[in-house]
């Protein structure tokens, strides 16, 4: 017997729709590019997304089109996610970070018919233009007073919007109508695109909705202004332009300005509660932190993800009264599939029990479900001893890529689920250990050490600012464990006293067999630690006892 309930097609227009309605007071601050704060509500912003949707129309979009992004967080930015998706399109985010060479590639292998771009990416544009589809229209998202010098033909985002309608009669799309489009920044090989829907993109505003919006801090007067730093052109921001409106939480957005000392005046000039970003970002944060002397004042929250959080980070955050959320996903799940919300019996630890389970990559969100499994495909319990490789399955999560078979064949297992290339251990209450990206790895006599626990070790150390572990070349031990790393001050510590500073973590052929100082770490476009970039640099490294 079926339920007699209605069935409402799910639909990314109708969170803003609702938030203009009920949480229209909520809305959107901005830091331009060109460096001016604006702000606006909700319910302004969504008057402004219907004046948008007339102008693509006007521009001939049709639905099922590609319209790219190319754009800081910024107010347009969140804009054009709704109304590009609110008439049937596709919004691609495009990652001004990638090569050229992919870039290229993206663009061409989505079919996109028009690009919006920031002032800041235009040179970017104007390189490739040649490279790039003909008819491809560039739209420059900036009022008419900041339209920048251009040999390129372009539109002005504002004249797109000039005298149009803020009323837009919304399609009635089925809910499985892909809505955005963003391309893994795949380390090697083309970059790969996931390719979302209404019905994914809403869930995952539930999802994220319900299971962090009632962890997220409030002002005195119940407002929530939270600052993403993970921006709109990777990874939906981790879902904040969708599950914000939804939880009436406002969001400030902090345009070109990602550097430690713009956003602690961004932070403490709006009062934010609670910041979204990847571990990188937040190390030029407490360097400016340290040198205000104070945190941000409203600063309570820091959400945490895209590579691991080391706990020396999670320790300094907290002991200034900064709660931090670890969180772990990718691109394939919307991306967010796991939450490092505590439960209470954590939330009583004293700090160095709780960062036991703060520096693990939390639990799951209800609608995700993980499974690990050995080579050959066996499940493995969920005993926080068995590691495996972790496959994931959700309503938010990819059955394939855009435009490639090959891809998809090889990323979906036989029972449907997907593969994320990393390695796992999950325990009897769900708290999920990443071990490594399997590709991270280090192999030495035929065991495995992780390069996660080697980093965190050694940042424990004060003499390290940042490092990575990587595995190399070994003639006897096939791979072993050596350090590259930035030093904290003018003191750089000795091989022997950081290996005895992590001894107490680790067996002694785990250990780093050398160490490797460097003035910065190379960065992948989503801001991680690059090791496939240092693994190419170090490719004629020989080990010290080999050497
Ligand atoms: P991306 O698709 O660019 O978001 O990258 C996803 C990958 O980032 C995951 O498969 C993990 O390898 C890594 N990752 C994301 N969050 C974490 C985390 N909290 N700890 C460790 N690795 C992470």
């Amino acid at each position: 017997m079926q339920g007699m309930m209605m069935n409402r097609p799910l639909s990314i227009i109708s969170i803003l729709e609702y938030a203009a309605e009920a949480n229209g007071d909520a809305g959107i601050t901005t830091l331009e590019t060109h460096g001016e704060v604006t702000k606006q509500t909700y319910r302004e912003t969504y008057a402004r997304v219907g004046q948008l949707a007339h102008g693509l129309r006007a521009m001939g979009i049709e639905p099922g089109d590609r319209v790219a992004t190319l754009a800081w967080n910024n107010r347009r930015h969140f804009e054009l996610y709704y109304a590009i998706s609110g008439i049937g399109a596709i919004c691609h985010t495009i990652n001004p970070r990638l090569s050229a060479e992919q870039m290229i590639y993206i663009v061409n292998h989505a079919e996109d018919k028009v690009i919006f771009v920031d002032a800041t990416f235009l040179p970017i544009l104007a390189a490739l233009r040649d490279k790039l589809p003909k008819e491809l229209r560039i739209v420059v998202m900036a009022d008419h007073d900041h339209m920048p010098d251009t040999k390129l033909e372009v539109f002005c985002y504002e004249g797109l919007l000039d005298g149009q309608k803020s009323i837009y009669d919304w399609p009635d799309l089925d809910e499985n109508t892909a809505s955005g489009l963003c391309y893994t920044s795949g380390t090697t090989g083309n970059p790969k695109g996931a390719l979302y829907s209404h019905r994914s993109s809403v869930l995952h505003a539930y999802m994220v909705g319900t299971v962090l919006g009632p962890a997220l801090p409030k002002s005195e007067d119940g407002s929530i202004n939270i600052l993403p730093v993970v921006p709109l052109f990777h990874v939906n921001a981790w879902g904040l332009p969708y599950a914000a409106p939804i939880v009436g939480a406002s969001l400030v957005m902090p345009g070109p300005g990602l550097d430690g000392e713009s956003l602690w005046k961004l932070m403490e000039a709006e009062n934010v509660n609670s910041s979204w970003g990847v571990p990188t970002v937040w190390m030029g944060l407490l360097a400016e932190i340290e040198k205000q002397g104070r945190k941000p004042k409203a600063l309570a929250d820091v959400v945490v993800g895209g590579s691991a959080a080391p706990r020396s980070m999670i320790k300094t955050f907290e002991e200034m009264g900064v709660n931090v959320n670890h969180a772990w996903g990718m691109t394939e799940m919307s991306p967010i599939g796991t939450h490092g919300v505590m439960p209470p019996s954590v939330n009583k630890l004293p700090l160095e029990e709780k960062l036991d389970y703060k520096q693990l990559q939390g639990r799951r969100c209800f609608g995700v479900d993980l499974k690990i499994v050995d080579e050959e495909g066996n499940r493995q319990p969920h005993d926080g001893k068995a590691i495996g490789e972790l496959f994931v399955r959700g309503n938010a999560v990819v059955s394939g890529y855009f435009k490639n078979d090959e891809a998809t064949e090889k990323a979906i297992d036989a029972e449907g689920w997907f593969g994320t290339g990393d390695v796992a251990s999950i325990d009897e209450n769900g708290f999920l250990t990443i071990q490594d990206r399997a590709k991270d790895l280090i192999k030495s006599g035929g065991e495995w050490i992780s390069s996660i626990d080697l980093e965190n070790a050694a940042m424990s150390h004060p003499g390290i600012a940042n490092c990575a572990a990587i595995g190399v070349a070994h003639p006897k031990w096939d791979e072993r464990p050596i350090l590259v790393a930035v030093a904290a001050g003018d003191s750089k510590p000795s091989l022997d006293e950081l290996r005895d500073h992590m001894e107490v973590h680790f067996a002694k052929w785990q250990l780093p067999d050398d160490v490797i100082w460097v003035d910065e770490l190379p960065l992948t476009a989503t801001g991680k630690v690059s090791k496939l970039t240092l693994r190419q640099q170090l490719g004629d490294y020989k080990h010290p006892e080999v050497a």
